[in-house]
C-alpha cells in the first residue's frame, strides 16, 4: 500500500469523525434545551389565574401555549410562582 493511499485513508476516517463528533454535539445541544425549562410542579404551575395574574400576562409566556421557563403545554390562562409581569 502506497503512502498517499494511507495518508488519503486518514483524511476520510478524520473526516468523518469529525462529522460525526459534530451531529453528537448537535443532538446534546438540543437535549440541553429542553432540559433547561424547570417542571411544571416545581413552580407550582396551575391551569387558572392566581389573584389577577396570568400567563398571558407574563414576560415568560410564548403565545399560543408555552414558555420560556417551563416545560410542558402552558395554558393563557395558568400561572406559576415564576410569574413575571410584562414590561415590569
Ligand atoms: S406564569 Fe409561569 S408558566 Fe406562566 S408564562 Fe409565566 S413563568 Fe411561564
Amino acid at each position: 500500500m502506497r503512502d498517499a493511499d494511507v495518508a488519503s485513508r486518514r483524511g476520510v476516517l478524520r473526516t468523518g469523525l469529525a462529522i460525526l463528533a459534530g451531529g453528537m454535539l448537535a443532538t446534546a445541544a438540543r437535549a440541553q434545551d429542553a432540559d433547561s425549562k424547570v417542571e411544571q410542579s416545581v413552580v407550582q404551575y396551575q391551569n387558572a389565574p392566581k389573584d389577577g395574574q396570568k400567563c398571558s400576562g407574563c414576560a415568560n409566556f410564548i403565545a399560543p401555549n408555552a414558555c420560556k421557563v417551563v416545560s410542558g403545554a402552558i395554558s393563557p390562562e395558568g400561572w406559576c410562582v415564576a410569574y413575571a409581569p410584562k414590561g415590569s
